[in-house]
């Protein structure tokens, strides 16, 4: 079965192809274009430019997906669209493009939830097997999953406020480093002293595994006023130590409430337990380091596909509606775009975050 996947649900416009069959999953093709230069005068995406810039993009990127494939629409069984949670005018372009294509083609239509397509992506690239724990850390998410099938999801926790990703980019912003602000951080932090700023580890006095993060970027400011010369520049020292600290402290949280998470998990005594991480973040060398090394105290697998399926793409939508296709569960050309969209069970279109 061969499936054409499509995501447009926040700053990436991307499109890929996805075979299954009795050898196993292959990825033809996955093709992302970017809009960061798009909105970085803005610090920030901006909904109207990404909305725009998506319908744009996206007819061309569904050609390159399947150019680069050598497969024809025709050769496709279904086609897969992220219909939800995301900027609203992005998650349009996608879906409009691909009810098009459907009713051209008569192909079976697959609203996919892009959460569950990162939560899905370790079963892309690696042998993991029902239940694992997921940990999503991204510019726009964070949360706690544990998987327990390809269409249920336990959320066990996330943040109540900013998601590490914004963190890192805020304090980047902050301390006068180029966006994306994650990869900046950690170079900067590499030379710093993390001890010298003290930082808060909000939440941690709390058993549950919820995170908060806007607290530590109060602090970080404070901080950083403390050195700031007259001229508002930092020095470069001040400036690492600085980067330290904020990694360290992000690093702490997520380490000590990946812990608690993992003492849910694996209280389900799933027979080969594992933690996965998606999301940006995870591309962060220290909170590799910390989970790697929880996970070898705590008899866990730690797996962590490959940066490019990690952050937004569309060959994990194009992988979750493979699920669907092998059920026949489709949609049908009503298929709606949806802002909201929790993984674990609400309603589509009840209150509640995406977050
Ligand atoms: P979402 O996927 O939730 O819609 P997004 O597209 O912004 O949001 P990703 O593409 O998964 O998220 O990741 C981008 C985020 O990851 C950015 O906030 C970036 O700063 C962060 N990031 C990337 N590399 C690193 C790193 N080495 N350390 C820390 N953060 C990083
Ligand atoms: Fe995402």
């Amino acid at each position: 079965r061969t499936i054409l996947g499509i995501e447009s649900s926040c700053d990436d416009t991307a499109a890929a192809v996805v075979r299954q069959d009795d050898e196993g999953t292959v990825i033809l093709s996955s093709v992302v274009f970017g809009q960061t230069t798009l909105h970085a005068a803005f610090g920030g995406v901006v909904p109207e430019i990404a909305a725009r810039a998506h319908a744009e993009k996206v007819d061309h990127c569904v050609e390159q997906a399947l150019l680069k494939a050598n497969v024809k629409l025709r050769d496709c069984d279904a086609i897969a669209v992220t219909a939800g949670p995301g900027l609203i005018g992005g998650v349009l372009s996608g879906v409009m493009c691909a009810k098009g294509l459907a009713a051209a083609t008569g192909f079976p239509l697959i609203g996919v939830n892009h959460l569950a397509g990162h939560a899905l992506t370790p079963r892309l690239t690696d042998d993991v097997a029902f239940p694992y724990l997921m940990l999503l850390v991204s510019g726009g998410h964070c949360q706690f999953l544990i998987a327990h099938s390809d269409d249920r999801f336990e959320r066990i926790g996330g943040t109540i406020d900013d998601a590490p990703g914004e963190a890192f980019d805020k304090t980047a912003r902050l301390l006068g480093l180029p966006q994306p602000g994650g990869p900046a951080v950690e170079r900067a932090a590499a030379t710093g002293d993390p001890k010298r700023f003290k930082l808060p580890r909000p939440l941690l006095d709390r058993a549950d595994c919820d995170m908060s993060f806007s607290g530590l970027k109060t602090a970080l400011l404070r901080a950083r006023d403390s050195v700031i010369g007259p001229d508002q520049t930092l020095k470069a020292a001040d400036q690492a130590d600085l980067a330290a600290g904020f990694q360290a402290a992000m690093t702490d949280v997520l380490r000590a409430k990946t812990a608690r998470a993992l003492d849910i998990y694996l209280a389900l005594s799933p027979a080969e337990p594992v933690l996965a991480v998606a999301g940006g973040v995870a591309a962060n060398m220290p909170i590799r380091h910390a989970l790697t090394d929880l996970c070898a105290t705590s008899g866990v697998r730690f797996v962590a596909p490959p940066l490019a399926l990690c952050t937004d793409n569309a060959a994990m939508i194009a992988f979750a509606g493979l699920h669907r296709l092998a059920r026949a569960d489709f949609d049908d050309l009503s298929l709606s775009a949806r802002p909201r969209w929790p993984l674990d069970g609400a309603a589509p279109g009840m209150l509640g975050s995406g977050k």
